[in-house]
């Protein structure tokens, strides 16, 4: 199936200067979503993953549905504030705007292998923090998962080392 159909392109958005990729037209359709998910179960089952992580709010969309799928697991990434109990941080900048991430500190055991799933990869600020979060806990990053990645802004050289998944490139 030809994903990027499904991929309306907003210019000017949140600010001038970004090409904003809505991916809210491709989950509005339910065999597209289906099918963008089932690529990321395949991968999910190839890389043995115990649990899945992702960044709020797009990064949850991804990877819960993956979560459901493979009865895994599913430990949320949010900006500072958000989450009840004791966590741990990490600052991160990206495309547009900065900012801090947080996980719980008890959301990853030690050795677990993890897929991380965000729906965009831009300059890879925010999977950066994340992975560092889930390595500070012992967590081990065996795959990192993307319906889109924006290969102008070059996020890929950051994430050096890891297996990457991107199901369209721009
Ligand atoms: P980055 O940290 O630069 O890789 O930015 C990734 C995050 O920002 C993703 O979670 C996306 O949801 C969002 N994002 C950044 N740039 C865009 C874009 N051009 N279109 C849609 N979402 C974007």
């Amino acid at each position: 199936m030809d994903l990027k159909q499904f991929i309306t392109i907003v210019p000017d958005w949140p600010q001038e200067g970004v090409v904003f990729k809505d991916i809210t037209t491709l989950m509005d359709n339910g065999e597209a979503y289906h099918y963008a998910t089932d690529q990321i179960v395949q991968y999910a089952k190839e890389k043995e993953v115990d649990i899945i992580v992702g960044p709020e709010a797009r990064g949850f969309i991804i990877g819960c549905p993956v979560s459901y799928a493979l009865s895994l697991g599913f430990a949320p990434v949010r900006k500072e504030g958000k989450l009840p109990r004791e966590t741990i941080k990490a600052d991160y900048g990206k495309e547009y705007g900065k900012d801090k991430l947080t996980i719980h500190k008890d959301a990853i055991k030690p050795g677990q292998r993890v897929l991380i799933t965000d729906d965009l990869l831009a300059t890879g600020g925010t999977i950066l923090a994340t992975i560092e979060l889930v390595e500070k806990l012992g967590g081990v990053v065996v795959g990192i998962a993307f319906l889109i990645e924006l290969s102008y802004l070059n996020g890929r050289e950051k994430l050096d080392g890891y297996d990457i998944l991107s199901l369209m490139t721009f």
